[in-house]
């Protein structure tokens, strides 16, 4: 599961961060999330809660901001977000990534990052 590798690799560099600044706990962790990256968000916290046990991060809240996407149109050059399609009786929403003006195929310029954004640490007690 893709989650668990972004999860995997999130602990590990936040870990490897309270480490260098000798940090004995890491209380929280904010992450940006773009909307093109297409983690499930509610996995992606249970992978980092899972892969964290035993580690600094261990019972760490995490915090996660949604940054919409931006794209660029090769056809036109519209630049901007992308328009949304709703489906399914929840009513989610999932990017369109052709060109809202014309329809044409368009370039991502930002949305598909998954980030560290900040971590709360705590010194020695
Ligand atoms: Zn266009």
């Amino acid at each position: 599961m893709h989650e668990f590798s972004v999860a995997s690799s999130i602990v590990s560099s936040v870990a490897a961060e309270a480490a260098r600044r000798g940090a004995s706990r890491v209380t929280d962790v904010y992450l940006g999330l773009g909307e093109l990256n297409f983690l499930c968000m509610e996995q992606l916290v249970y992978a980092i809660g899972i892969i964290s046990e035993h580690t600094a991060l261990e019972g760490a809240t995490v915090h996660i901001e949604n940054r919409p996407a931006r794209i660029r149109c090769n056809s036109c050059g519209y630049e901007g977000g992308a328009q949304h399609e709703e489906f399914g009786e929840f009513h989610q929403s999932i990017p369109l990534l052709s060109c809202p003006s014309c329809g044409g195929s368009t370039d991502i310029l930002e949305g598909r990052e998954c980030e560290i954004v900040n971590a709360t640490m705590v010194m020695e007690e």
